[in-house]
């Protein structure tokens, strides 16, 4: 089999960047700097890396962040006061809250309260009926980042097979969605699969395309693919490991044992996460143009 071939998150957000700096340029103009208000919850300490690195983005282009560190205890009125003062900010286009949240917090009740034109994870019930019904406003970050990436390697879905496996509303339902929409690039038949899947492998044998968002470090191996698919592998997992860290981060396929199987795979680090911040800057961008121009 010939080399596969590298789908690379950093290459394609690269690509991406590049082309939001004239919509930033044009804002610019009409005086407004997209601005995003990011809340933060708790000390746990893979959400505040993650905030730091899209916060990092976000100022070395020059657009405006804040970020609201809270208290774990916080009271769930405070927090949903908190955001709608953020709903009425000017200053703010959208508004992001890390999850997860402390357990005493009802996830929903914060999403639901975030204005759906500020919602640029695409997570409020709005935003998903709409990507649901083929007219997204907001496309959660993940799952729009992947489409990305499947049109910048020119890997056209139409007419393939694609098996998802996870079914969360942040990656592996919107995936499902996107991919099977009747759409350029898309218009793909989609079997979608989770922890009450019997079998997963009769599926994954039979995909052409295998989008792995569950966080099971190594799921996937190449006794349960096709030879020639295309792999996307969301997974972060953080694993144990002698290096000065003491951890790696590894994704949910495992990329050493399927990389002569496959045709292509995203790598894990440097696939779908840096496209995932991509996205995020792109629907800031694009809340705050829907602000002006419409
Ligand atoms: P969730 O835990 O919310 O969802 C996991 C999904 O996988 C659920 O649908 C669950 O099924 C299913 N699942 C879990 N274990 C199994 C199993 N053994 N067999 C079959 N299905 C299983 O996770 P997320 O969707 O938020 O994230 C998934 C992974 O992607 C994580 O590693 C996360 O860190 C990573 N991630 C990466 C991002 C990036 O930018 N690269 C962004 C977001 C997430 P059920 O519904 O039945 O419980």
């Amino acid at each position: 089999m010939k080399e596969p071939l590298i789908l690379s998150g950093k290459d394609v957000s690269a690509h991406v960047y590049d082309s939001l700096l004239e919509r930033i340029k044009k804002l610019s103009k009409k005086k407004c700097t997209p601005g995003l208000a990011v809340v933060l919850v708790g000390e746990n300490p893979a959400s505040q890396v993650y905030v730091r690195s899209k916060t990092r983005i976000f100022k070395k282009f020059n657009l405006f962040t804040k970020t609201y560190q809270l208290e774990s205890s916080i009271k769930s009125e405070e927090l949903l006061l908190l955001i709608e003062k953020l709903n009425n900010n000017p200053l703010y286009h959208g508004i992001l809250v890390q999850l997860p949240l402390p357990k005493h917090i009802n996830s929903s009740d914060v999403i639901n309260t975030i204005s759906p034109k500020k919602d640029v994870d695409g997570f409020h019930p709005e935003n998903a009926g709409l990507l649901s019904i083929g007219k997204p406003r907001f496309i959660p970050c993940t799952p729009k980042g992947i489409m990305k990436i499947l049109e910048f390697y020119r890997i056209n879905l139409d007419g393939k097979h694609v098996v998802v496996v996870g079914r969360s509303n942040i990656v592996g339902r919107p995936i499902s969605i996107l991919t099977s929409l009747k759409t350029k690039g898309a218009n793909a038949t989609v079997t979608t699969c989770h922890s009450g899947t019997p079998n997963i492998k009769g599926f994954t044998l039979i995909a052409d395309v295998i989008v792995v968002a569950l966080g099971v470090p190594n799921f996937l191996d190449s006794s349960m693919i096709k030879k020639g698919c295309t792999i996307i592998d969301v997974g972060i997992n953080r694993v144990n490991s002698n290096n000065e860290k003491g951890y790696k981060l590894i994704g949910d396929a495992n990329f050493e044992d399927l990389k002569n199987e496959v045709s292509s795979i995203t790598p894990v680090p440097g696939g779908v996460g840096p496209m995932t911040i991509a996205m995020l800057v792109e629907n800031t961008i694009e809340a705050a143009e829907n602000n002006l121009f419409i």
